[in-house]
């Protein structure tokens, strides 16, 4: 059985990033899902969801798309040098307004 912490934090935070590089918006539980064929769908979106409780990812965690980007301590943790934008999730977190940021 595989298990979330079998997939590496710093992989699947570069996962993420990029896919949210080439889509120009945040990324979905599905597309990095999709990255790792080899384990369950259930799996990937349990790490996501230890992720976004550890405040390296915004996003929604109840089983929805998810809308996955970074924060800055989660680009710090995976050595991502360059933010290709301010996630503006954080900026709502930051107000102290709660739940998923939609586009
Ligand atoms: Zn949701």
């Amino acid at each position: 059985m595989t298990k979330a912490s079998d997939i590496d934090d710093k992989e699947i935070l570069l996962v993420v990033e990029n896919s949210c590089i080439e889509r120009g918006i945040w990324s979905n539980t599905t597309i990095v899902a999709e990255k790792y064929s080899e384990f369950p769908f259930k799996v990937v979106a349990a790490k996501l969801s230890k992720l976004l409780r550890r405040g390296l990812l915004t996003g929604c965690d109840c089983g929805c798309r998810g809308d996955w980007e970074l924060t800055k301590q989660g680009r710090e943790f995976a050595g991502i040098q360059v933010e290709w934008r301010d996630n503006p999730a954080e900026w709502f977190i930051e107000q102290g307004l709660v739940g998923p940021i939609r586009d």
